[in-house]
């Protein structure tokens, strides 16, 4: 088995220093000819507007978008969730839109826009979370479920090969959710 991580810009490495670790082969992907014969994919934090710029000029939107509408295992962290957000907040910008979520960029806004707590997210309890200028989730479609909530703000969502995080699970040491991950893969 194969994961690739989207590795145009943002904290892949991480990623895919996390799936190695697990045993599980990982490759960058940078162009459209990487995304053959993998079995999942994982969209790292870093930021979004320079990531969707590239998967445009890179010509990497369009098959990636079918990629995760035909199911394959998806994983998003941070600016990846943004990404894969149908809707974002005060912005008419899609980029993959395939994860039917209205989302809130820089959502903690600029004083409080680095933070780490322990908290339970669906299966797994004290999980550490770490958020940077995260994003949160306001709205959630039909079929969304929400895995993780902070002061009542969605955090972790799945909604069929999908899960989107707000916050960096490679950054911690805590392995369970990109094993789970793989499981689905
Ligand atoms: N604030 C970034 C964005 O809007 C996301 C931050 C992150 O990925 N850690 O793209």
């Amino acid at each position: 088995m194969k994961i690739g991580v989207l590795a145009v810009q943002g904290a892949f490495i991480e990623q895919k220093d996390m799936i190695q670790k697990l045993g599980v082969e990982c490759v960058e992907l940078r162009q459209k000819s990487d995304l053959s014969g993998i079995s999942g994919i994982i969209f790292p934090g870093g930021e979004s507007t320079v990531q969707g710029s590239l998967l445009r000029q890179l010509d990497m939107l369009e098959p990636l978008k079918e990629m995760i509408s035909d199911g394959l295992p998806t994983l998003a962290t941070c600016a990846g969730l943004i990404l894969l957000a149908k809707n974002i907040e005060h912005d008419h910008t899609v980029h993959l839109g395939t994860l039917p979520v209205t989302v809130k960029r820089n959502a903690y806004g600029r004083q409080l826009s680095s933070f780490c707590t322990d908290s339970s997210i669906k299966g797994f309890s004290n999980f550490p979370m770490i958020f940077i200028r995260a994003p949160y989730i306001t709205d959630v479609e039909d079929n969304v479920e929400i895995l993780s909530r902070i002061d009542q703000h969605i955090v972790a969502v799945q909604y069929k090969n999908q899960i989107a995080l707000s916050f960096h699970p490679e950054l911690s040491k805590d392995t369970r959710i990109h094993q789970s991950f793989l499981q689905m893969c």
